[in-house]
């Protein structure tokens, strides 16, 4: 599946299992999914098997935009991880979705010097043996929303 033969730098997967498998492979069709209450429409994240803020049980697995913005991040320069060369920058992202739906996750396509708090990124996935990753880049597309509301 690559189109390099380069070797992918190391990543420490994550145990899929039934509870979280929507989210670590939505991305086999470009979507990043959560499971979201029927009931008050609260997405949940990570899964639960009840909804935190209405205490319902009927949950269903929906897509967000994919959209997020920088709510914070750090450059890490410390090779923690064999083959996964620094700088790279860890973040929390914040989806538009819901004020408390943040992802933390590496935001990638830029140099890490380029990323800042408040920049307007979107998914993409990265997959490793079944499990798609989502990582964030900077939003490049010219039919990006304005922020904060248009005229
Ligand atoms: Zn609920």
């Amino acid at each position: 599946m690559t189109d390099t033969d380069a070797p992918r730098p190391f990543r420490v997967l994550p145990a899929v299992v039934p509870e979280n498998e929507h989210f670590w492979t939505g991305g086999a069709e470009g979507e990043l999914r959560f499971l979201r209450c029927t009931a008050c429409r609260y997405w949940i994240h990570p899964p639960t098997p009840v909804c935190p803020r209405c205490l319902g049980t009927e949950l269903a697995v929906e897509a967000a935009s994919g959209r997020a913005t920088v709510f914070t991040y750090t450059i890490n320069w410390q090779p923690w991880i064999p083959t996964f060369d620094p700088p790279y920058v860890v973040a929390i992202v914040a989806l538009p979705e819901q004020e408390d739906l943040r992802l933390t996750t590496n935001i990638v396509g830029c140099e890490p010097d380029d990323v800042f708090i408040g920049m307007d990124v979107e998914v993409e996935f990265l997959e490793y043996d079944g499990v798609w990753l989502p990582l964030f880049a900077p939003v490049t597309s010219s039919t990006a929303p304005t922020a904060g509301g248009a005229p």
